[in-house]
């Protein structure tokens, strides 16, 4: 499928921060990718590489449109979360990052100011982010290594890379490179982002028949008795993971997050198209690699990976504005269970045969760590509502209300699509 969006021009608000996050995280990515690959030291996980780009370019970095610093958080740590256990091919990520991307189709962004980029074969997003999340996310990274090499079928976000841009007056912009949850192959035909709580969790029905693309919340799921299918076997694979995921947002002290999940109906399959026209593509034309393909030499992985990122990022076979979704599911998913089902988890009955639905499923927005912000958010809220049905609710028993929450809402679960709130 080819997807013909709308070009965004070097006019529009995000073209310049389009252009400097894409060139540096490429520059500083492909510079990493290049060395051989070591063991983590403990330096590793508070490491920072600071670049400096400008129109005439030096060494270290070549000429750029504008002037801009860029700093790569943690770049060895993040290389070995992407190579082993994430198991992304280091050429596809390089290329995703010189080529296209997409301003998200969400529209506005969230109440939380972040803007999210999709690469042009909607694998990686781009999300911009406060700068109190970047500090968690430094802070906790240790953490957050070691329950993904403990739990390689983890549903928390696969966090691919921590950067920021610093534009001319002083500006700074944090971001992280993460897995787009929905796959570019199939259409999502529903939308929920579920929290476990019930007060002010509800997309209004009347708003959501005429958008397919919204984003729906517990009430809906509730309210249309909506269950998750799984027979025996997916359900214990996924309230097991689900229990040592939220074990360990707890003891993040975290909270907000959410599990987001998409639903395929494979009987109405893609023909809805619903992305078409709701493009805002950007091309921004980020500088060539400074060396020729074939200046690198030998044959270890990452000779190879960089060799062919460089020749592909060279190919500019379709139009600006067109964007080449590929046709089937590739990659890193299929080493994963909740993932391997056309890119997802696909419903199964009692008997555990398949059924006619996919579901694509993953733990969201995971950085907001429970401050002092939260806790007078918590108090004020508190006193006009059931103190435990409110979103803001200390992380321990958040996390027991969104664990307890996601098993009632699998079929046969406790509760199973009797579960009604409270
Ligand atoms: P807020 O803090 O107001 O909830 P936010 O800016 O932190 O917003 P998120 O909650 O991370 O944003 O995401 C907002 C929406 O973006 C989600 O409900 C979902 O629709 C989409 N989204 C976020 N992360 C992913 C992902 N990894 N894959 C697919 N879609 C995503
Ligand atoms: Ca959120
Ligand atoms: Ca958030």
């Amino acid at each position: 499928r080819v997807l013909v969006g709308n070009l965004i021009g070097e006019d529009h608000v995000n073209y310049v921060l389009m252009y400097n996050m894409l060139t540096g995280i490429r520059i500083a990515v492909s510079r990493t990718q290049a060395k051989i690959k070591r063991p983590l030291t403990d330096e590793d996980f508070t490491a920072r590489h600071k670049y400096s780009f400008d129109i005439i370019g030096n060494e270290l970095t070549p000429s750029a449109k504008y002037d801009f610093k860029f700093k790569d958080y943690a770049p060895w740590v993040f290389r070995e979360l992407r190579e082993d256990y994430f198991h992304l091919d280091p050429a596809d990520y390089l290329l995703s990052l010189t080529a296209k991307y997409i301003l998200s189709e969400l529209g506005s962004p969230g109440k939380s100011g972040s803007f999210f980029y999709f690469s042009r074969d909607y694998r990686f997003i781009i999300k911009t982010i406060h700068y109190s999340e970047h500090k968690y996310l430094r802070s906790i990274l240790k953490q957050y290594h070691a329950h993904v090499k403990a739990n390689p079928h983890t549903l928390l976000s696969r966090f691919y890379g921590l950067h920021r841009v610093k534009l001319p007056r002083g500006r700074k912009i944090h971001f992280v490179i993460m897995n787009n949850l929905f796959p570019a192959h199939k259409d999502v035909h529903e939308t929920y982002d579920l929290k476990g709580s019930t007060i002010g969790r509800l997309y209004p029905e009347d708003k959501a028949q005429q958008n397919p693309r919204a984003v729906l919340k517990d009430l809906n799921w509730i309210n249309r008795g909506k269950s998750l299918e799984l027979g025996p076997e997916k359900r214990a694979l996924l309230t097991e993971q689900l229990r040592r995921d939220s074990v360990f947002l707890k003891e993040l002290w975290v909270m907000d997050y959410s599990l987001l999940v998409g639903i395929h109906n494979m009987r109405r399959g893609n023909r809805d198209n619903v992305r078409r026209n709701t493009l805002k593509v950007f091309s921004p034309d980020v500088p060539p690699f400074r060396r020729k393909a074939t200046s690198i030499k030998g044959t270890s992985p990452e000779a190879v990976a960089m060799r062919r990122a460089m020749r592909e990022s060279d190919l500019k076979h379709l139009g600006n504005n067109s964007i080449q979704l590929p046709e089937e599911d590739t990659g890193d998913r299929q080493h994963f269970i909740f993932y391997q089902d056309e890119g997802g988890l696909q419903a199964t009955d009692e008997q555990n045969e398949p059924m006619d639905t996919v579901y694509y499923l993953g733990v969201i927005d995971i950085l907001t760590p429970y401050s002092t912000l939260k806790k007078f958010e918590h108090f004020w809220k508190g006193m006009s509502a059931d103190r435990h049905k409110i979103s803001p609710v200390p992380p321990s028993e958040y996390a027991d209300r969104f664990f307890s929450f996601m098993k009632a809402i699998m079929r046969g679960g406790e509760g199973g699509t009797r579960f009604k709130g409270e």
